[in-house]
């Protein structure tokens, strides 16, 4: 858009602007360094084409590197500190508040930036007044225990989003299986709630850079969990919408 263009928004009052967080890391030997950068760009698209009636958004440009540290190590990965990854979200929401807009959403597809992403969103409400959520999508069924609670990382899921949204960028026959804990022996990678809550790094607990299983990803999987994952971000950014029309 124009300059003009985004000073003559009727609804910048209430449509949010979405800002994609993502990440260039290591996504193992079988996926590009690009996997959560993409990913925030194949929501927004898919997501976008099927917004109810009556929904509106705009988006911002990406941040495609994000707080990556875990990863460090490995070739390809980049890395901006968690002060600038704050920094940028806020120069965003500041700037977009500064022409006239309300709302802004994020939608975050590396899990190194929630801890970062939470509390700026809530910087962003207390100083600047605007409304400000992070956008999720609904949960994929049918996953085993181990991939649903351990598969966090280029495993079975990413690599099947990256296989249906990107063909040609994954090469399966470099895939390998390899958790980073049991469910009956969790190691280093526990729930939210241990006792002891230890900082990993990926090259701590996986050889490979993958957690979980990447050989049973396949196109067909990843084109379902990609329209079940549009449809979730779809109504998650409605609701975006709803929030602030109601909240004023
Ligand atoms: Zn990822």
């Amino acid at each position: 858009m124009t300059p003009r263009q985004i000073a003559a928004l009727p609804d910048k009052a209430w449509a949010p602007v979405i800002l994609a967080t993502g990440a260039i890391e290591q996504h193992g030997p079988h996926m590009p360094v690009a996997v959560d950068a993409l990913m925030g760009q194949a929501w927004l698209s898919l997501a976008i084409s099927r917004l109810p009636a009556g929904a509106s958004c705009y988006v911002a440009p990406p941040i495609t590197i994000g707080k990556s540290n875990e990863h460090t190590g490995f070739p390809g990965t980049l890395i901006i500190t968690k002060e600038t990854l704050r920094a940028q979200i806020l120069a965003v929401a500041r700037q977009a508040h500064a022409w006239g807009f309300h709302s802004l959403a994020i939608i975050n597809t590396h899990g190194g930036n929630v801890p970062v992403v939470i509390p700026t969103l809530r910087e962003i409400r207390s100083t600047l007044g605007m409304r400000a959520a992070m956008l999720s999508s609904k949960p994929i069924p049918g996953l085993t225990t181990e991939e649903s609670t351990f598969g966090i990382h280029a495993g079975e899921v990413e690599t099947s989003w990256i296989m249906a949204a990107a063909p040609g960028r994954v090469d399966l026959s470099k895939a390998v299986c390899e958790f980073p804990a049991k469910a009956s022996d969790p190691g280093e990678v526990r729930p939210v709630a241990a006792p002891a809550l230890v900082a990993w790094m990926s090259k701590d607990v996986s050889k490979s850079g993958i957690m979980g299983n990447a050989p049973s990803a396949t196109v067909e999987k990843g084109e379902k969990w990609l329209e079940l994952g549009a449809t979730g971000y779809a109504e998650a950014i409605a609701e975006a919408c709803r929030a602030a029309t109601t909240l004023g």
